[in-house]
């Protein structure tokens, strides 16, 4: 596997508070990272970072071995990153327009293609296509916003807490969703609190108070006694 991301020193917050200390993490190629941290830990602070939606204060953030601490969101996205915000669709458009927005950096030939696979990866959205995204329950919206994130085939999917306010079952299909990709070698980053998405994780990352407080796979995770304390009593 070759190196996607690599972040290193990363200190960055909201004016002159200082949210993010130091923090170091790398992404391999098709590698699914989760970010393990309960609320205000600075997931979101994090993922925006990464994402250039906030300003880099120190460190550096590379991509496929270049230096992105310069590009704005959108050539970051060009890059091949994808951002899966809490906030999610568009709920006056259709499913389907949705999902083009999602495609808009893709060849125009390759759009309607990729829809068909996104269509059939997601099939309780297809029959819906045409239905407004406002139309479609919390569940089905937030497998839209999912959707779109993929349609471009990016190389880095980064996801934020892709199961706030979802049902457990809804949980599973977004679990099931991120494996059925694997093929395609997308790398995930998904920030989260609910461990279920544990369950696809290649190695973990937890954050707290704004630091790495560990870094390794699952099974080194759950031998540590006490991260394990902290972060295994959350609720799935
Ligand atoms: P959650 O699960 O609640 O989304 P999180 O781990 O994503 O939590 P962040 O949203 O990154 O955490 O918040 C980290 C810290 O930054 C918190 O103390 C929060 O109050 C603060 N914070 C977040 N957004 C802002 C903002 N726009 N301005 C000032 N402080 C902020």
């Amino acid at each position: 596997m070759s190196e996607l991301l690599k972040v290193a020193g990363l200190c960055t917050g909201y004016g002159q508070m200082q949210i993010l200390w130091d923090v170091a993490l790398d992404i391999q190629a098709g590698e699914r990272v989760v970010i393990l941290g309960a609320n205000g830990s600075g997931k979101t602070t994090l993922l925006k970072a990464l994402v250039g939606l906030l300003p880099t204060w120190q460190g550096t953030i590379e991509f496929a071995g270049e230096s992105m601490n310069k590009l704005r969101t959108d050539a970051r996205i060009r890059k091949g990153v994808s951002y899966l915000s809490e906030v999610g669709v568009v709920g006056s458009l259709s499913i389907e327009d949705n999902l083009r927005l999602g495609g808009y950096h893709l060849p125009r030939n390759q759009v309607a293609l990729r829809m068909e696979q996104m269509l059939e990866a997601f099939p309780e959205l297809n029959p819906r296509r045409k239905e407004s995204a406002g139309s479609l329950s919390g569940g089905q919206r937030k497998m839209v916003a999912v959707a779109r994130a993929l349609m471009s085939g990016p190389k880095l999917v980064v996801m934020d807490e892709p199961s706030a306010g979802l049902s457990p079952l809804f949980v599973n299909e977004v679990v099931e969703i991120v494996k059925k990709f694997e093929s395609e070698q997308m790398a995930f980053m998904i920030a989260e609190q609910n461990i279920k998405f544990l369950d696809v994780a290649d190695r973990v990352f937890v954050l707290d108070s704004g630091r790495i407080l560990f870094s390794g796979t699952v099974a080194q995770l759950q031998e540590d006694d006490t991260i394990r304390k902290a972060y295994f009593g959350i609720a799935t």
